[in-house]
């Protein structure tokens, strides 16, 4: 159920199998509300084996712009540092192969609600775009609901909170000389003025096309400025206030930092977003919503074809063993650090604390910071700099 990156992904690596697979997804197209940025690593594209017609565009440097309004630039000398994906065509790619595979894909169809029949098969209700209402059985049914976690429902953990952000981003037409700022790499703008806990992106897409974009942790204790107004003063300070906005669209990112979240319940088994991979650091899920696909699809091969009742504890079990290893321990470090730097991210002092750390990171190379952002190595800026990082010491 879902077909986003985790859906899709596990449903196409099944039915690469033999499995007998069917995908089901309420939105209408796959290219509508494609609200991630879609920003990877260079060797996630190659991992995840993805073909050229779902890169947008190539990255090979970083631009931030910090709260005193400086910008920074790093560059690769040695060639790209990774893609903007189209995520719309990353689904419609993914979705494309499971029918090709022999899979069918349900559009427009929502998930309601799945119930255990018999010790060996589920019966799920589905809700047709018509209003009609169906049911299928299956022998196993999986939740890629992504952040909403339809199926699986939320698991309430209060040593593990859920940590919730949400984002805006517009896809612009500009022209070639203003495209041309923008191309070729990932720019980030920070700073409690800007955008209060959280910051500003502006991405390259197809030629003459560009990501906009705003995001921000949700805070109950105080009162936040709306998105709009925040991504009003984002395109005024890039110089795109006057471009022409081809589609608007946002979302939430939702993790519990710890991964506390239910994985299996009986036959029912959650993956992507809906057991948290996202990562709030930089606000990224893509290749860890894949990864999980690839740790579930594993599971299933091993799983599927048993009659008995399944032993929800020792699957969960293993599961969650084998997605620590998957994500490893900077994993969670870079949820903490993303928390606590997005969140405090409102005063003078904390612009003064970051703009100090763009202040070191001059010295690092463009893989370095690649490093940093995208595999969470910390440690390359000294053991020492790790209470600072996690706000321990100011
Ligand atoms: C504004 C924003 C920017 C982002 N930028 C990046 C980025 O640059 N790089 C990156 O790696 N990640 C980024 N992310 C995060 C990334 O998009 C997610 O982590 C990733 O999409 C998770 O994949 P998923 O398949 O688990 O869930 P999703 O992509 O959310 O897919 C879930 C699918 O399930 C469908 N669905 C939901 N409920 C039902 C139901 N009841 N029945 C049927 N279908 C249902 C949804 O329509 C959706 O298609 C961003 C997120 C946001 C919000």
């Amino acid at each position: 159920m879902g077909a986003g990156p985790a859906g899709g992904s596990l449903a196409r690596r099944l039915a690469l199998a033999g499995v007998s697979v069917t995908l089901v997804e309420r939105l209408v197209s796959l290219d509508h509300a494609a609200f991630s940025s879609a920003a990877i690593p260079l060797a996630d594209v190659s991992r995840m084996n993805l073909p050229a017609e779902v890169i947008a565009a190539r990255w090979n440097a970083w631009q931030l712009l910090g709260p005193s309004r400086q910008w920074r630039h790093w560059s690769s000398r040695s060639g790209s540092l990774g893609f903007v994906l189209d995520f719309g065509l990353l689904r419609q790619w993914l979705a494309e192969q499971v029918r090709r595979l022999g899979g069918d894909v349900l559009l427009g169809v929502t998930a309601l609600r799945t119930h255990q029949q018999s010790d060996a098969s589920m019966c799920t209700s589905l809700r047709t775009r018509s209003g009609e209402l169906i049911e299928i059985s299956s022998e196993w049914v999986v939740d890629a609901t992504g952040q909403s976690r339809a199926l699986m429902g939320e698991t309430d953990h209060p040593s593990d909170p859920m940590v919730a952000g949400v984002g805006l981003e517009w896809l612009l037409k500009v022209g070639e000389a203003q495209w041309q700022l923008w191309a070729g790499r990932l720019s980030f703008l920070f700073g409690s003025e800007l955008v209060p806990q959280g910051y500003g992106w502006v991405f390259p897409m197809q030629p003459g096309h560009l990501k906009v974009g705003v995001c921000r942790l949700c805070d109950s204790r105080q009162s936040q400025p709306s998105l709009i107004s925040l991504q009003r003063r984002l395109l005024g300070i890039s110089g795109l206030e006057q471009a022409e906005v081809l589609d608007r669209h946002g979302g939430l990112i939702r993790s519990c930092i710890s991964r506390s979240d239910r994985h299996v319940r009986g036959r029912l088994i959650a993956l992507g977003d809906a057991i948290s991979t996202a990562n709030l650091l930089g606000g990224e899920g893509i290749r860890h919503a894949m990864a999980s696909a690839e740790v579930v699809a594993d599971l299933l091969l091993e799983q599927l074809g048993t009659t008995t009742a399944v032993l929800s504890d020792g699957l969960e079990t293993h599961y969650r063993k084998a997605m620590n290893r998957r994500l490893g321990w900077r994993w969670s470090l870079s949820g903490r650090l993303g928390r606590r730097t997005w969140l405090g991210l409102n005063s003078a002092h904390a612009d003064r604390r970051l703009e100090r750390w763009l202040t070191l990171l001059e010295k690092s190379s463009a893989e370095e910071l690649s490093a940093l952002l995208f595999d969470y190595r910390f440690e390359r800026f000294g053991l020492k700099a790790l209470p600072y990082l996690l706000g321990l010491r100011g």
